[in-house]
């Protein structure tokens, strides 16, 4: 798809925004979630929105609710709280939304990929985990990534709440030094993986190694931008 340098988001009528790419996490002013690679940006104001967020198709469907129509909101209808069926955080901005079921979908969230390449393997979107997650140990609600292999089980939403707290603590205090806390914690998540793998002994070791590459892909995703650009610059904080 070929993107506009610049667009006019009637979200944020005052100005044009213009297409920036950006390996620093940005805050998303249309969904309220982090990203990273892609957005589109007011010189002007601080102001950003991640490309599918700023390109949001006034509806969609997905392949995991096929009775499904989703249409898309700036916020979801109604006064009650609403989850992410994907992620399962909060939904605090743009949306789709399913007016029939109720179901809803962070834009970020509804464009994941339904596979991703860390070089090696291949990692499947999957509605449902049948063996447990290597973050949570459970198998939980909402989306994961599964590898080809079948040994490497990873929520959206374990891999985002990590994020987010990185996130976190780089927006609450603007802080060049806490961009670290990506670096630490994301390899914190690689150590767990490779602990799991060590006590289950030899077999899955192969697993291990491509656990670092995996992340990397999954975290560009959630992101917002599936990009093997960013894979490598989150791949280079993780083989620290
Ligand atoms: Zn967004
Ligand atoms: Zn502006
Ligand atoms: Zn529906
Ligand atoms: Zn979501
Ligand atoms: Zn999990």
């Amino acid at each position: 798809m070929k993107l506009d340098r610049e667009i006019f988001h009637p979200s944020h009528p005052k100005h044009k925004l213009k297409l920036e790419y950006t390996e620093t996490p940005f805050f998303c002013d249309g969904c309220k979630e982090a990203g990273i690679g892609l957005k589109y940006k007011c010189d002007a104001c601080e102001f950003d929105l991640h490309k599918a967020c700023a390109l949001a198709p006034p509806t969609i469907t997905h392949s995991f609710y096929n009775k499904c129509d989703f249409g898309f909101y700036y916020k979801t209808p109604g006064s009650a709280m609403r989850i992410c069926n994907a992620c399962r955080k909060d939904v605090l901005g743009f949306v789709y939304h399913c007016t029939r079921c109720g179901f809803d979908l962070h834009p970020c969230c509804a464009n994941l990929p339904q596979t991703l390449n860390d070089g090696e393997h291949n990692l499947y979107l999957c509605l449902k985990l049948s063996s447990s997650c290597h973050r949570c140990g459970g198998k939980g609600l909402g989306w994961s990534y599964r590898s080809d292999c079948k040994n490497y089980n990873l929520h959206v939403a374990c891999v985002k709440e990590l994020l987010v707290e990185s996130w976190q603590a780089i927006y609450l205090n603007v802080d060049k030094n806490k961009l670290r806390e990506i670096q630490t914690r994301i390899p914190s998540l690689r150590g767990t993986l490779e602990n799991h793998h060590r006590k289950r002994g030899g077999k899955v070791r192969k697993c291990c190694e491509i656990a670092g590459g995996a992340v990397c892909v999954i975290v560009s995703a959630i992101l917002g931008d599936p990009t093997a650009i960013i894979a490598a610059v989150v791949g280079g904080f993780i083989s620290k």
